[in-house]
Order: C-alpha cells, then structure tokens, then sequence
C-alpha cells in the first residue's frame, strides 16, 4: 500500500488536512492521509467551539454537536458578572473527536486513503515529485506524490525543513473534563492571575460534564490546575483527580505557506483566531483555498513556487488583516492590570455597551477585528460621554 503514487499526500488528519483530502477527493484526484497517531481524533486537545456558519461549511452532522449555546457569562477580575444573550444560536460545542472523524469519513467515502500511525519525517521537492519518509508502525518507507498538504498542527520541525520559516510567537492551552453541577452555559473568567494575558473558560457539554480550559503564555496545566481548585466556579465540582491535557497554539502567520509541491494549512500555517486561540474555522478556510488552488495547478500540472504562491494571496487577503489585528489587541490585553481590565468591564456594563455590540452590524462570532475597533470606539468614547452625562444639562435648559 505504501509503494502507491498519489496525486497529493497530506499530513495531519485533523479538520483541516481531513477537509483539504476530502475537497481534492471529490475532485478526482488520489489522496494519502498520513496521521501519526492510530486514528483520527484521538487524545484530541480542544473545546470545540465553532460558530453555526463553520459547522454548516463542513458540512458533518448534527450527531457530534454536544451543546448549542446563544449566551454567555464574563467573569470580570473581581466576580462582577456580564451575561450576553442573542435571539439566534451563536456557537456549537461539538465533540472534536467525533468531529474530526465525521470529516475524515467524508474523505473516505471520497476514496482518500488514510495511513495511520505513520509519521511523516521529512520531504524532499524533486523535479518531478515529491518523496516523503514516513516511520510507519516502527519501520522507514517513503511514498510520493505530485504535492504534499502540510496538516501538521502547530509542529514547525517539517516547515523549517523546507525552508518556509518558521512562526515565531505561540501561547499554551491547557484543559481538563470535569464532572460539576451547574453550569449551564459558557463562562469565560478574565483575571490576570488566573490566566496571565489571557482568560479561563468553562464549557458544559452534558448536564454533570464540563471541559475546563485556560490560555497562557506559558505554564497552563499549572494555571490550569489551580484555576480548577480555586472558589471563583468551584461550586459544582465533584471528580477531583482529572487529567489535564495541553496544546500550542500559534500567535501569527507562517513567513511562507507555499513552496514547490507544497502547501502548508491550519495551525502549521498560523490560520488562528489570535483573540480566542480558536483556529477550526480559519484553517477551514485555509483548507477550502489551499484545494480550490491546487487542484487547478493538479489539472495544468504546474505545481511551482509560483504557480502555488496565489493561496498565500488568497487566504491572507481573506483573513490576514484578522490575524495581525487580532494579534494586537492580544498584545494590548497583555499590558493591562487587573483594574484596568475591571474599568473595562465597568465601561462595557454601563449604559448596554456589551449588548449594544453584540447586536451590532460589527458583531460576529469568527471575525473580530471590527468588533475590536468598534469596542475601542466606545472605550475611547466613553471618558466623554460620561463627562456629558454628569454636565448639569437641565441648569438653564
Ligand atoms: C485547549 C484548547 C482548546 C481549543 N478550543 C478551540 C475551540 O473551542 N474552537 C476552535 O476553533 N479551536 C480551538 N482550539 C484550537 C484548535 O484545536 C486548532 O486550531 C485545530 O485543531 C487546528 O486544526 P489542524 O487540522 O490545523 O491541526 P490539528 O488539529 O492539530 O491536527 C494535526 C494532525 O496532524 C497530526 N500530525 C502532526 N505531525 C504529524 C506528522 N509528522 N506526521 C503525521 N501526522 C502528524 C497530528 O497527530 C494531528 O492529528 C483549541 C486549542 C486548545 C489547545
């Protein structure tokens, strides 16, 4: 099996490598999965939150949804609580194992053959191909092909080798299943030293089950770990020996996403929401791009640099300026004290300002950067309004 010529290989057989395969499946072409592990989404690490329109582009279904939510509870440094409800479903919380493999059934059905516990060690570009060694169950093989789809998660090793550098920054997302009572809806906790520049969240996923997760620069599972035995949500808490698990996640983009023969997608290609660490829906995206764009160059068989360099275009045009202002309002968040963070709140709660974004043309689950810039318009805005407020406007009116 392993001798087989494909058209493409891809590595990694999580949402986005196992979404590429089944695009370039549907369209005729033969397609090698390499996952390093014995299947598809095990020991996955993530919470699963998408929004509606990410869950319909894949178009899996409704089996792996866990929850449906519309609202949401902010948790500000000292308690004070913000809850945000919309009239329509927001978000899915969806079983990312189940996930992931409905995607891969799809691309199985489409005839992508998945190979696994073979791990990809290295690629070299030829003239006409591309070779990939693999250690397959303990032993070296090599498989080729006419392009390679980088899959891999945030895992730089394969990337640097072939010289399309390297993504510089990452944080660390740490989370534990947890049995409690409780909770019913999403929390998200905003303290600096619960999670420092970053926040902490509860998700319940069945009536006694929640996924317990925190972001950090570094140290998450100790984070998380005294986040899950601190008073602020403890209320419900029953098993007290739970596994915690965690995951980089990378802060900005891939210096080069295309190469001869290659094309790198998903978090191995920086396609994260830098504010949530949330990356299904652009490495979606990227997925989606990076097949429209090689299955054209498959059909004239140019696979060059060149030819290959319109999916970086592409997805960037599409979601680079998300990445990098995301990016930096991580960066402002960073800077903030617990105070400031607690004005912050203060401003948001006075006068309907959350509910007043939420329901506002600039709100959307997946894209923030509007957001970002109509919250920093109130912020900036707020000084003055209150100033105008406390003008005593009735004296001679
Ligand atoms: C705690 C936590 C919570 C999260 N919650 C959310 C969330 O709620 N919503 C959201 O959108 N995102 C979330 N994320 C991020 C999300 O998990 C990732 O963005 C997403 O999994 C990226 O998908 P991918 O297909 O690019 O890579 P991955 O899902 O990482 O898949 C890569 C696959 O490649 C395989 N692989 C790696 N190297 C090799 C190799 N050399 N050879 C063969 N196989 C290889 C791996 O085993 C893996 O199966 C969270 C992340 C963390 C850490």
């Amino acid at each position: 099996m392993l001798s087989q010529f494909y058209d493409v290989i891809i590595v990694g057989a999580g949402p986005a490598g196992s979404y590429a395969a089944w695009e370039l499946a549907a369209s005729g072409y033969s397609v090698a999965v390499l996952e390093q592990k014995e299947g598809v989404g095990v020991d996955v690490c993530c919470t699963g939150i998408i929004s509606a329109e990410c869950f319909d582009s894949f178009g899996v279904g409704p089996e792996v949804i866990l929850n449906r939510t519309n609202s949401a509870k902010f948790f500000s440094p000292s308690g004070r609580c913000l809850r945000l409800q919309s009239e329509r479903i927001q978000a899915y919380l969806v079983d990312r194992a189940s996930f992931d493999q409905a995607i891969a059934r799809k691309a199985q059905a489409k005839g992508a053959n998945y190979l696994f516990l073979s791990r990809a060690t290295d690629i070299a570009v030829g003239k006409h191909d591309a070779r990939v060694e693999i250690l397959h169950c303990g032993s070296k093989e090599a498989l080729t092909a006419r392009a390679v789809i980088l899959a891999n998660g945030f895992r730089p090793r394969l990337s640097q080798k072939l010289s399309l550098g390297r993504i510089k920054h990452f944080i660390v997302g740490a989370q534990a299943e947890v049995e409690a009572k409780g909770v019913n809806e999403i929390e998200v906790y905003f303290n600096q030293r619960i999670a420092p520049g970053f926040f902490a969240w509860l998700a319940p996923v069945s009536t006694n089950k929640i996924l317990v997760g925190l972001l950090a620069a570094s140290h998450a599972r100790l984070h998380l770990g005294r986040f899950l035995i601190s008073p602020s949500w403890r209320r419900g808490i029953i098993n007290r020996e739970v596994k915690i698990k965690q995951k980089a996640i990378p802060l900005g983009v891939l210096p080069r996403s295309y190469g001869d023969r290659v094309l790198v997608i998903g978090d191995a290609a920086g396609q994260v929401k830098p504010t949530t660490g949330g990356g299904i829906y652009f490495g979606h995206l990227g997925a989606k791009i990076a097949a429209e764009v090689l299955s054209e160059a498959l059909k004239s068989d140019d696979l060059s640099a060149a030819r290959l360099s319109c999916y970086q275009r592409q997805w960037r045009a599409k979601m680079g300026k998300e990445i990098s202002r995301g990016c930096w309002a991580r960066h402002v968040y960073t800077k903030l004290s617990d105070r400031q963070v607690e004005r912050i709140f203060s401003m948001l709660d006075s006068g309907g300002v959350a509910r007043a974004l939420l329901n506002s043309p600039d709100f959307s689950f997946d894209w923030h950067s509007e957001l970002i810039l109509a919250a920093l318009r109130y912020t900036l805005a707020y000084p003055l309004r209150k100033a105008w407020h406390l003008l005593p406007w009735e004296v001679g009116s």
